[in-house]
């Protein structure tokens, strides 16, 4: 309680003396970066019923509210990962035309700027959104990123597109959605994800893959230390990784979390979604302020919003009030975000100066100093 007070009145000093009411407005506000959202995790629930409508797909309920529970959470439903991957199955019904997989990507992007997101890294599993299309995936990642580009220049946003892969998929699947990535690097790809089982499937299944991406100088994160340990992230490190999705088990091995800092490995934390997957017991109990209090550089993301019914401005509010992080925290954690981007060196730093600027213009405050550390 003594924590939170002392949070609640620095959030009241920086937001001006706002009244706590007003804190989600300044959280909601404050230019962010994401780096971890999936695509299939992000549809508009009013969407998947005008799509229905259009496409005759059969739904088991016709109202926004009624369908929320299929596709979302509930506050009263068990957190583990089966209930949490359970919402996906209705999703995957869904990607049934070029027109539909467009305006889904443009629409999440479009969402993510209302939020004040400026910068998106947004990743889509090509396998999951060709099931019924049908098509070669260099046509559907192409439409993903001809969407992108047309709904970041409408909505003042920069996005950059991350193409997933699945562990507990086969080898060919992933190198040929690999090569179509490396293929359309020009039109918005800056990087692969390796998504996924990851307890049963490990990293070094697609080592090969990893290495041409390294060699290419493609973006490399991968999904570990969720629902596997320090190992995991290890591994995942081994193969190239310079960011990791979740790897919030980093924190059972000090060795593993000085490993981290010294190479500067960015964690993508995304605090709700291992809430919501039974990753985690409660905020409370979430690794995040570990993590970052020992040096390791953490970004904060919503991974699902849909599934989770979350903003990334909701996650910094829920962050705020479950731990003792403070705003210039989630400030400092969106410098790390910008200087980890999957961007050429010029406009990462580009983009890395911008959020200094916005959020600690000269002469305020000092930042510490691994927020400056080059990667
Ligand atoms: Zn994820």
């Amino acid at each position: 309680m003594i924590v939170n007070s002392a949070r609640q009145s620095a959030v009241i000093t920086e937001a001006n003396h706002h009244k706590p009411s007003e804190t989600s407005s300044v959280l909601h506000n404050l230019p962010k970066v994401e780096l971890h959202r999936h695509l299939e995790g992000s549809l508009r629930i009013e969407t998947l019923l005008s799509i229905a409508l259009e496409y005759d797909i059969t739904l088991p309920s016709v109202t926004a509210e009624t369908l929320r529970p299929y596709v979302q959470l509930m506050p009263d439903e068990p957190r583990s990962m089966q209930q949490f991957l359970s919402k996906f199955a209705i999703l995957r019904q869904f990607y049934r035309s070029e027109a539909i997989i467009k305006r889904v990507t443009r629409e999440v992007i479009a969402d993510a700027a209302a939020d004040n997101i400026r910068y998106m890294e947004l990743r889509f599993t090509p396998k999951a959104l060709n099931n019924i299309v049908n098509r070669d995936y260099k046509e559907v990642i192409n439409w993903v990123c001809e969407a992108a580009r047309e709904a970041a220049s409408a909505n003042n946003i920069k996005v950059g597109l991350i193409v997933a892969m699945n562990r507990h998929e086969s080898l060919d699947i992933a190198l040929n959605a690999f090569e179509a990535a490396l293929a359309l690097r020009e039109q918005g790809i800056v990087g692969v994800d390796l998504a996924g089982q990851e307890a049963n499937y490990p990293v070094s299944l697609f080592r090969s893959l990893f290495e041409r991406a390294q060699a290419e100088g493609l973006g490399i994160t991968i999904h570990a230390g969720e629902w596997a340990g320090p190992e995991s992230v290890r591994s995942a490190v081994e193969v190239g990784a310079t960011r990791i999705g979740h790897g919030i088990r980093t924190i059972e091995d000090p060795e593993l979390v000085q490993m981290l800092v010294e190479r500067g490995i960015v964690l993508e934390v995304c605090p709700s979604s291992n809430v919501d997957s039974g990753a985690v017991l409660s905020l409370k109990d979430h690794p995040l302020e570990k993590l970052y209090t020992a040096g390791v550089r953490t970004t904060l993301n919503t991974d699902d919003p849909l599934i989770s019914g979350i903003t990334l401005s909701d996650e910094f509010a829920r962050v705020m009030a479950q731990t003792a992080l403070t705003l210039n925290d989630l400030k400092r954690m969106q410098i790390l975000g910008a200087r980890a981007a999957f961007l050429p060196s010029s406009e990462r730093t580009a983009l890395a100066v911008q959020f200094e600027n916005w959020f600690f213009p000269p002469a305020t405050q000092p930042l510490k100093p691994h927020d400056f550390a080059q990667t």
